[in-house]
Parts: C-alpha cells; structure tokens; sequence
C-alpha cells in the first residue's frame, strides 16, 4: 500500500473516531438525564408515570445497546491506527494478502480482504 493511501485511509479513521466519541457522549448525556427522570418519577405518584418509566428504560436500554456498538467501533478504528503505526495496515489478517484501497476507503476498519470476509459470511 502506498504511503498517500494510507495518509487518506488514517485521515478516515480520525474523523470516524471523533463522530463516534462525539456520538458516545450525546448517548451518555442523554442516559444520564433518562436515569434522573426515573428517579424523580418514582418519588412522586408512581403509578402514573409507569409508562412513562417504562418508555424510559427502554430507550436507555436501547441507548446501553448503540453505545456498545458505538463503543466497539472505536476499539475497530484504534487497531486500525495502531496497524498504522505498526506498518501493518492494509493487511488481511486471515490471508496476509493486501486489502483493496476500494474497499479500505469504503471501510478504513477492515480486518479482512473481501475473499476472506466473503468466506466468514459463508460460513
Ligand atoms: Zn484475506
């Protein structure tokens, strides 16, 4: 892989890494003012705001599940730099092939060279 492709591939993950912190710190504010609602909701008249407490929760759990999600993008584009850094970048880590540049800059994370990530959807 050339030098300037790489330069564009980290220029990616850096702006990916910081959407995705940006991303995690809305979820965790938001989190945050959800759990406080539900406390003060079950100090005053309980019954009422059942549903409400209940629509909460679920958009907590739903918020829990997105930051995991988010949280593991973060660990994918940091491995990436650290493969940066490692001049190991761009290398399948099945086959030991180079990955596409096509499909680095769609996806400057990527693991797997197409064939090898088109053999683990097979299986
Ligand atoms: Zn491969």
């Amino acid at each position: 892989m050339e030098a300037k492709q790489i330069e564009v591939c980290k220029k990616k993950l850096l702006e990916l890494r910081s959407e995705h912190i940006k991303e995690m710190q809305i979820m965790e504010q938001d989190n945050l003012r959800n759990s406080m609602q539900s406390v003060s909701g079950n100090l005053s008249a309980y019954s009422q705001h059942m549903a409400e407490t209940a629509a909460d929760s679920f958009e907590r759990e739903k918020n829990i599940g997105l930051l995991s999600t988010v949280n593991s993008m973060i660990k994918e584009i940091n491995d990436a730099l650290c493969k940066i850094n490692n001049n190991s970048y761009g290398i399948c880590e099945i086959c030991n092939q180079e990955i596409s540049f096509i499909r680095l800059e769609a996806i400057p994370y990527a693991r797997h060279c197409i064939n090898c990530k088109r053999n683990m959807e097979k299986k």
